[in-house]
């Protein structure tokens, strides 16, 4: 499958520095259609941070970064439009307080995409019951459990028709009995041939649903591998050493 398939993010010789701080260094990572990479390693290693660059919340200090072969465009709507190409989900469920559920998911196709309120809310109300919270549509984000916010993000990102989804721990912040109703969502767009980047410390989840991890540390990719290459023959010493901790 992957053999055919192309390349969909491009990250090329990327350099990024906060200051002093050399956050990420020498990154280059191709990740194909329908490709799941879960991003793994301790906290402050990048992840995020890569994360972030992928769909340009952060600049780049030099190297390059291709979605679909096309480069981010710095700002306008150049940016917005081709920004909605890369679906984000990220550790706090950033739903906007005052719209309803409905809204939080018709807002962006209205905007971006350039949708009639009536397709909207249809492609919306069916988003929302793939991942299980239509009846949940009229109320606020308050109103819901954590779990069910995650859910409601991802059917918001999912609105936008993105090319690639990118979340950034999307269960770290859930209460344990709500995590797998979140990963389930997911393994089930992997499963759907979704092409997705997951930054998690669930390792079931990069067990069952992940082509490759990528190990970061000290913001360099130290080890890219199979999931059960990686779990059962880490081959560098840090590697070694995080997943000895996370047991
Ligand atoms: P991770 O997601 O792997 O925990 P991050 O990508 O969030 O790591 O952060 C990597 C490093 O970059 C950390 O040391 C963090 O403090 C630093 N960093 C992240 N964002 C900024 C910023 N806006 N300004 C300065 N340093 C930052
Ligand atoms: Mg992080």
């Amino acid at each position: 499958m992957r053999a055919e398939s192309q390349p969909l993010v491009s990250v090329t010789d990327v350099e990024k520095h906060f200051g002093d701080f050399h956050a990420l260094k020498n990154i280059n990572l191709t990740i194909r259609e329908r490709e799941v990479v879960v991003v793994i390693g301790p906290s402050g290693s990048g992840k995020s941070t890569l994360c972030r660059t992928i769909n340009r919340l952060e600049t780049i200090t030099s190297g390059e970064i291709t979605i679909d072969g096309k480069e981010l465009p710095a700002e306008g709507a150049a940016l917005a439009q081709l920004r909605s190409d890369v679906g984000m989900v990220f550790q706090a469920f950033n739903l906007f307080a005052h719209k309803t559920i409905l809204e939080n998911v018709t807002l962006g196709p209205i905007k971006v995409r350039g949708l009639s309120k009536a397709e909207a809310d249809t492609q919306a109300m069916a988003l929302l019951e793939r991942v299980g919270v239509a009846p949940q549509a009229d109320k606020y984000p308050a109103q819901l459990s954590g779990g069910q916010q995650q859910r409601v993000a991802i059917a918001r990102a999912l609105a936008m028709k993105p090319k690639v989804m990118l979340f950034d721990e999307p269960t770290s912040a859930l209460d344990p009995e709500m995590i797998n109703e979140v990963l389930d969502v997911m393994v089930g767009l992997a499963e759907e041939g979704m092409t997705m980047v997951v930054v998690t410390h669930e390792m079931g989840f990069a067990r069952k649903a992940a082509h490759r991890v990528v190990f970061m540390a000290d913001g360099e990719i130290v080890e890219v591998a199979e999931p059960e290459e990686f779990f059962n023959n880490p081959q560098t010493p840090r590697a070694q050493d995080f997943l000895s901790k996370l047991l």
